[in-house]
């Protein structure tokens, strides 16, 4: 009976224990799944057009601002990310069509989000050059000068957009690579000069064009572009060539931006007076080039007139201009174009220089961003779909920047 009673005994203990031994793996098996998720990557959901991407904390990931879980979002249909996850592209880009004609984006894989750490509500360096001559001062950068500066942002993972493209969202550049823009203002000699030979004439080869034609012909994945911002009556300085160089920028991808007719200090003049000086550089330009429109505008001296609303619009003489971009002098990265912080008609812009910047020079910025990477505009590598660390979704700009076909 006692032998009995202990048997019996030992089979509830045994009983209880592989309960408690199969409860335990249990809750120890969830467990695991929930730290892997953490660690590899919590995708919620992944699916054409709305697909949910979220990839935290990975430790190596992170930075000082905090920057941990990016998803993906398609450009434009900016209303719709309550989900902080995917917008959709607009019926606008036949690229997004499949043969059927209907809406398709390709996504991002976890392992490719985790390798190139999109942000593109990232800040994007809009670089202000003047001069490039000898010897190097305030506004002066040398040849060389201007060399290394091209070699440190291409070897930095930064590859040229234009200005325009970058103000409508039109941001191509590969994933994991950041875009930034070259201006250069006042169209002085030594930003284009032809020099004089029997058979007409060729490029000085240490003129800014050159220097930058002859770096984005040997890094063909830097990209192209950049735009001058130039003033009348003799843009670049040579009166005989004034035709053969605004064309020798546009047939080759340069934009033609507006400084002025007379390089004018807008906080000067009178209303009629400003919309005079932007319409005859526009119209100069439009006379010059048969159908070339000027659509940004630096303000020479940084000043802004009174009246800022002329900067965007405004007709003189039957001729009428509209900027998509006012540029400013100095003195920070500017926010991405999708940002709601984004302001087309105020675009910060960062010296490209070395001497008096006050620690707010090209390198100052570079060094910046190399301490702190998710404050940087990284690409996804496809312009129709916006990818960024989710924390920062509600900086989306719901009111999606128009997108126009390229002048
Ligand atoms: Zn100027």
């Amino acid at each position: 009976m006692k032998k009995m009673f202990k048997k019996e005994y030992l089979k509830k203990i045994t009983w209880w224990a592989s309960s408690v031994i199969i409860i335990f793996l249990f809750f120890a098996f969830l467990l695991s799944v929930f730290t892997l998720q953490g660690c590899a990557g919590d995708v919620v959901s992944r699916r054409q057009g709305q697909a949910v991407g979220n990839i935290s904390d990975d430790k190596d990931s992170q930075d000082g601002d905090g920057r941990t879980s990016p998803g993906e979002i398609p450009q434009s249909d900016k209303g719709n990310n309550e989900e902080g996850g995917q917008l959709e592209e607009g019926n606008d880009n036949p690229d997004n069509l499949n043969d059927a004609g209907e809406e398709q984006y390709e996504f991002l894989s976890e392992e490719e989000l985790l390798k190139f750490k999109p942000n593109e509500l990232g800040e994007v360096m809009v670089l202000m050059y003047h001069q490039i001559g000898n010897p190097e001062s305030e506004w002066v950068r040398t040849p060389e000068n201007f060399k290394k500066d091209l070699q440190n942002l291409y070897q930095k993972g930064y590859r040229l957009v234009s200005l325009l493209d970058y103000v409508r969202g039109n941001i191509n550049v590969e994933a994991g690579k950041s875009p930034v823009i070259l201006t250069f203002d006042d169209s002085t000699l030594n930003h284009l000069n032809f020099i004089e030979t029997d058979d007409g004439y060729e490029i000085d080869p240490d003129c800014a064009v050159a220097i930058l034609e002859d770096f984005c012909n040997s890094h063909p994945d830097f990209g192209r572009g950049a735009t001058f911002y130039i003033y009348y009556p003799i843009p670049f300085r040579q009166p005989q060539y004034i035709k053969d160089k605004l064309e020798f920028l546009v047939c080759r991808g340069y934009e033609i931006g507006n400084h002025t007719y007379s390089h004018a200090d807008l906080s000067l003049h009178s209303d009629e007076d400003i919309v005079k000086e932007i319409a005859l550089n526009a119209m100069e330009v439009g006379k010059t080039i048969e159908g070339y429109e000027v659509r940004s505008l630096a303000l020479p001296y940084g000043n802004y007139p009174v009246n800022i609303d002329i900067l965007a619009k405004g007709e003189y003489m039957g001729y009428s201009y509209t900027n998509e971009a006012v540029l400013l002098i100095g003195s920070t990265p500017s926010p991405s174009p999708f940002s709601t912080d984004f302001n087309p008609l105020a675009i910060p812009r960062i010296r490209a220089s070395e001497i008096k910047v006050e620690g707010q020079g090209l390198y100052d910025w570079l060094d910046y961003f190399d301490a702190c990477p998710g404050k940087r505009y990284i690409s996804d590598g496809n312009s129709s779909i916006i990818t960024a660390p989710r924390e920062l979704m509600d900086k989306i700009n719901n009111k999606a920047t128009p997108k126009e076909g390229s002048v």
